[in-house]
């Protein structure tokens, strides 16, 4: 009995150094420590044993086991550090690879520029308003002293969704609205950045969906030198400590008096250039008084309450200051035009 026992412990021995996966190893464990196994099988004898030699059987078959487990979880341990070598190797990293820098985002230069000029109006005391897009007619025209049939309709061509409805052709409703909101109560101090929409053929400087920043600002007291002043204020930190600018008569429908307003051409600094036609002048923004019926559809007393608006388009800023030479860059999503943007 001890010489079978001696027996299957080389055995078993020979075959896990043999074995080759851990599934071999399993059976193995399986075959000889399992119940239905040789080992129990001889142990099953031992009845016959003298009372002396039974502890001593018993003894050796326990090493025996010992003997086989050790061996087996010894061979295990060394297959799965094999199987570990193999796969490190399979995935070996060559650290001194360059990496591939991660694709990231950034600002379109449209919001850029927004943002801009909402830091430099919120410091000098306005708030930021917000409007609808799709507009009612009453908003978009008639609180803007603009009646149906009123030719200066004519100025902006409109796409109108039913008679009543349409893409706002400025950001103008959101100063009506907000004068409502105010209640008369003065005063008012805002910019209302947004898109704005008009029927317009697509070239160089034209686009039917482009963005505005309009202005407005009402209380007792509110005088055209105000507006210029703002406006001054605006334009030299936009374009640079030296700008100057210069107002000139104009009409608009909302505001009286009506100006243009011009900077001093930031490509000649003045001198008198081909973009601003020799001038020294550039065109940036309309502005104005804002209208006594105006202020007056909007809930404000005219005879206590003054106030000026302004409205000036984001893309001829942006163009300006960066020397873009076709607005519809802007909008075409061209990775190589937006890229040279980003901010760091
Ligand atoms: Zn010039």
């Amino acid at each position: 009995m001890q010489e079978r026992l001696k027996e299957l412990q080389q055995e078993a021995l020979n075959q896990i150094n043999a074995a080759e996966s851990l599934k071999e190893l399993q059976e193995i464990k399986v075959s000889y420590l399992g119940k239905k196994g040789p080992i129990t099988e001889v142990l099953r004898g031992m009845g016959k044993l003298s009372e002396e030699e039974r502890p001593v059987m018993g003894q050796l078959a326990n090493d025996v086991r010992a003997a086989i487990a050790d061996k087996l979880e010894e061979k295990v341990a060394r297959l799965e550090e094999l199987e570990v070598e193999k796969k490190l190797a399979n995935e070996s990293i060559d650290v001194t690879l360059p990496g591939r820098p991660a694709q990231t985002g950034g600002m379109h230069p449209l919001t850029s520029v927004v943002e801009t000029i909402e830091d430099i109006f919120v410091g000098l005391g306005f708030e930021v308003a917000e409007g609808p897009e799709v507009e009612t007619d009453y908003y978009n025209f008639e609180a803007l002293n603009l009646p149906k049939d009123h030719p200066a309709r004519d100025m902006q061509d409109s796409f109108y969704i039913t008679d009543d409805i349409l893409l706002r052709t400025h950001t103008s409703p959101v100063q009506a609205r907000t004068m409502e909101k105010f209640k008369g109560q003065g005063p008012v101090k805002i910019i209302c950045p947004g898109k704005v929409f008009r029927r317009d053929d697509d070239d160089a400087t034209h686009s039917h969906q482009f963005m505005q920043v309009e202005g407005l600002y009402i209380d007792e007291n509110v005088r055209m030198s105000d507006l210029k002043g703002v406006l001054l204020e605006f334009a030299k930190k936009f374009f640079g400590p030296n700008q100057k600018i210069r107002l000139r008569p104009s009409f608009f429908p909302f505001t009286e008096p009506s100006v243009e307003v011009d900077i001093s051409c930031v490509i000649c600094n003045g001198e008198g250039c081909r973009i601003c036609k020799e001038t020294g002048w550039i065109e940036v923004l309309g502005a104005g008084m804002v209208h006594p019926r105006v202020l007056e559809m909007g809930g404000f007393d005219p005879k206590k309450y003054s106030g000026f608006a302004f409205g000036m388009g984001v893309e001829r800023l942006a163009m300006l200051k960066y020397g873009i030479d076709d607005i519809r860059h802007f909008y075409l999503n061209d990775k190589r035009f937006i890229e040279q943007f980003k901010r760091a």
